[in-house]
């Protein structure tokens, strides 16, 4: 694929020194080859909605562009969290890292191993709130806009850390 795409990356991270996972995250991704980073998003700590007691979250969203096939980007998004030291277990489990493949521009695809847009955008405030700071203007592939689609969540759970992730356990 040789165009650039506008690629949105949704980052979270529940496990560990949340600060450092998503700080490495960024790093991985502005050294990720045909592809540069282009902005991240101010940084929210959100409640965890998984099974068990977990602690919150640090959710930013991070745009590219990216000459990446999609299926290489998620290859590439997977092998940043294995470093990260993810391991799978449950569903929705505590995590060091979480990132996933929001939009990949206007490409629309539906496979279990890549569906795009991530299919649970619209319904997500820790994706929403930072995605439409980042990127007011921005529309989904079906023409809704972040913004409209953020105006109707609410800041349940949600608590707005700033531009640096460093400031989380201000946000207490
Ligand atoms: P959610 O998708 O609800 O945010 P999750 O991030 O906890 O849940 P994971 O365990 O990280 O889910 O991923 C499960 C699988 O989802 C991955 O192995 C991947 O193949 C698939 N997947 C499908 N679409 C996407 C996407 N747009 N971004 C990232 N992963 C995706
Ligand atoms: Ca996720
Ligand atoms: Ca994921």
């Amino acid at each position: 694929m040789a165009a650039e795409a506008r690629v949105f990356v949704g980052l979270g991270s529940n496990l560990g020194d949340r600060v450092a996972h998503v700080r490495f995250a960024m790093h991985e991704l502005a050294r990720l080859p045909r592809t540069r980073f282009v902005a991240s998003s101010p940084w929210y700590r959100s409640a965890p909605v998984g099974p068990g007691v977990q602690e919150d979250y640090l959710n930013g969203v991070a745009e590219l562009r990216s000459s990446l096939a999609p299926e290489t980007l998620l290859d590439s998004l997977q092998r940043i969290e294995h470093a990260a030291g993810r391991v799978r277990t449950l569903r929705w489990g505590a995590r060091t890292l979480d990132l996933d493949l929001l939009l990949y521009g206007v490409h629309q695809q539906a496979s279990t191993r890549l569906t795009l847009p991530h299919p649970r955008i619209a319904e997500r405030n820790f994706v929403l709130f930072p995605l439409s700071e980042l990127a007011p203007s921005l529309r989904l592939p079906d023409g809704s806009r972040v913004q409209s689609l953020r105006a109707r969540l609410d800041a349940a759970g949600l608590r707005r850390v700033g531009m640096n992730p460093e400031a989380l356990h201000a946000a207490a």
